[in-house]
């Protein structure tokens, strides 16, 4: 067995009704706190009351910066960093998807350090201090991981780039991931953040990066999601299968925070970039076919562990075989899902792939694809995922 990391300092609090201990967590760490939401919606007025309480009773005064959206970009980070400042918070809490969790460490980092978050990107020589806000995360979509990861992925709409802080003074103190705030997350937004998590653990489990901690996690993930997306997908009311899908949520987090992904998020992540209006799992599924078919026959083994899990009847056959039908079972999964896309659903024009190609080259992550692709490479792959 090689040599291998693992780290993960984040308190997960797990399990329906959790919420209510929102108040006792935050007040850990100060009695100040910006609490960082999407604008309140019907479904999660509820919701804001129960938090809003929980904290009050904890004697935690509250400013609410609701200033998130989807693919959240510099400006809103700004905005909420000024907010934080203005009410001297102690301490952050994200409340909603991965784009509030990331708005939520990134405001972190702004309202504490000198210019914006922008400027502490991974690759930069600033990287966030000790004076990095606490910040607490609650998840309510089962998809991003990011109440347990040390990133934070923000858009600058001025350079139409979307990339990332990382480092490990932005895991959460405390994940608090209570299945009930996920029962109304649309059916499409269910998919597409579903498959994000399939996403994180496919990726981790075949990077050469994963380790035989990862490699136990990303697994578990990948056999929950098969199990219980489809179901949570037909039925948003299923607290059990919400319930697994937020576990496998969780544990994907775990695998990418210690393992990373590879080239389809590098490819996901600039057509985020580009695209705001495509959601991050659609930027996924749009691409993953032909990458699955592009990258089977170097990593058969791995391959044909995943196809198992999605049929145990794989067993019977040779490696490379099951390496084979495990490229289709995951396509036919995608379909299930109603996640089987192009590049014409998602309104991205084919006479643009070649700039989304070089974009796609940017991040680091395509180098720990098990099958490294060139510029070329990556235009091909793209030009396939023109059609389903
Ligand atoms: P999101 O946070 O953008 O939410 C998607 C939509 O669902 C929003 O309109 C939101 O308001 C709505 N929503 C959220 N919870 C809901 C609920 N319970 N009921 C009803 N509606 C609800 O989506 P996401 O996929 O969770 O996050 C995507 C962002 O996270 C992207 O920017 C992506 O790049 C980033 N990301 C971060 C990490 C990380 O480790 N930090 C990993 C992967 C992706």
């Amino acid at each position: 067995m090689n040599k291998f990391n693992y780290y993960q300092p984040t308190e997960i609090r797990f399990g329906q009704g959790r919420i209510r201990e929102v108040g006792e967590v935050v007040a850990r760490w100060g009695r100040r706190c910006l609490l960082v939401s999407v604008p309140v919606f019907p479904e999660f007025e509820g919701l804001y009351q129960t938090v809003n309480q929980s904290l009050e009773d904890s004697g935690v005064s509250v400013a609410h910066f609701d200033g998130v959206i989807p693919n959240p970009t510099t400006e809103e980070v700004s905005a909420g960093a000024r907010a934080a400042e203005k009410h001297r918070a102690d301490v952050v809490l994200g409340l909603g998807g991965g784009s509030s969790m990331d708005t939520a460490k990134a405001i972190a980092v702004e309202a504490t350090h000198q210019g914006t978050c922008w400027d502490y990107l991974f690759f930069r020589n600033n990287q966030p201090t000790e004076k990095t806000l606490p910040v607490v995360a609650v998840s309510t979509t089962s998809g991003t991981g990011s109440q347990v990861t040390q990133v934070a992925v923000v858009t600058n709409p001025e350079e139409k780039t979307k990339s990332a802080l990382y480092h490990p003074r932005l895991f959460p103190k405390t994940a608090l991931v209570d299945p009930e705030l996920m029962r109304s997350v649309p059916e499409h937004v269910t998919a597409s953040t579903g498959f994000d998590v399939f996403a994180h653990a496919f990726e981790s489990f075949i990077t050469p990066n994963s380790s035989p901690y990862t490699d136990l996690i990303s697994l578990e993930a990948i056999r929950l999601v098969a199990a219980y997306l489809p179901r949570a997908v037909d039925e948003g009311s299923d607290l059990e299968a919400r319930t697994h899908m937020a576990w496998a949520d969780t544990l994907a987090g775990l695998s990418i925070a210690n393992a990373g992904v590879t080239l389809p998020h590098g490819i996901g992540m600039a057509i985020g970039g580009s695209y705001p209006h495509v959601m991050h799992g659609e930027a996924l599924a749009v691409v993953y076919p032909a990458i699955l078919r592009y990258t089977y026959q170097t990593v058969p083994d791995r391959f044909a562990r995943v196809g198992r899990l999605f049929d145990p009847a794989l067993g019977d056959l040779p490696e490379a075989e099951a390496a084979a039908a495990s490229c289709s079972l995951i396509e036919d999964f995608i379909k299930k899902i109603g996640m089987s896309l192009c590049f014409a659903d998602l309104k991205v024009p084919e006479e643009e792939l070649r700039d989304l190609a070089q974009a796609s080259l940017v991040l680091p992550d395509y180098k720990s694809h098990p099958r490294v692709v060139d510029l070329d490479g990556v235009y091909e792959l793209l030009k396939e995922s023109c059609r389903k």
